[in-house]
């Protein structure tokens, strides 16, 4: 089961996409220590709300009673900068298959990023289709005229920013 959790963090590059930067199933953060961050929006259809996450890994040494492990760190998009307003909001701990709290967070259970978030990773877990539960997934996307990173989906299908869209 750890590597069941452990293998969504993975990219699979083969993953099928219906549509551009959107996976129908799956979750396939990358987290490379490469490119530091995957960054996804997860739409919920029923809420008509989105929320974009960034994963982060970190190789931690081994400190006191702790062993040197991969900790993958959630923030939620929280400012107007999808490059950088990034809030904590806890760690995925990969053994037990869960969003948990640390000291560090300051968000509650009933936040609905959390919630939200919490119920994408259940679908994944339990094998069903997130889609059929009304969460859409899009992996971050670049801006095809300009390069600036699209976290939004609608931009993310068209591969252009808002501003860049009113351009072409
Ligand atoms: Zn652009």
């Amino acid at each position: 089961m750890q590597e069941q959790l452990a293998g969504l963090f993975k990219e699979e590059p083969e993953a099928a996409e219906d549509v551009r930067g959107r996976y129908k199933i799956g979750w396939e953060f990358v987290t490379s220590s490469v490119s530091g961050a995957s960054i996804f929006t997860i739409t919920e259809e029923t809420l008509g709300k989105r929320f974009t996450y960034s994963v982060k890994r970190k190789d931690l040494r081994a400190s006191g009673q702790y062993p040197a492990r991969t900790a993958y760190f959630l923030g939620e998009l929280t400012g107007p900068d999808n490059n950088s307003d990034y809030s904590y909001v806890g760690e995925l701990d990969i053994g037990a298959k869960k969003l948990r709290f640390t000291r560090k967070s300051f968000m509650s259970d009933t936040a609905p990023g959390v919630v939200v978030f919490r119920k994408y990773l259940d679908a994944v877990l339990a094998g069903h289709d997130p889609e059929a539960r009304g969460l859409l997934v899009h992996h971050c996307g670049k801006c095809g005229r300009c390069g600036r990173r699209l976290t939004v989906p609608e931009s993310i299908e068209m591969g252009l920013g808002p501003e860049c869209a009113g351009k072409v």
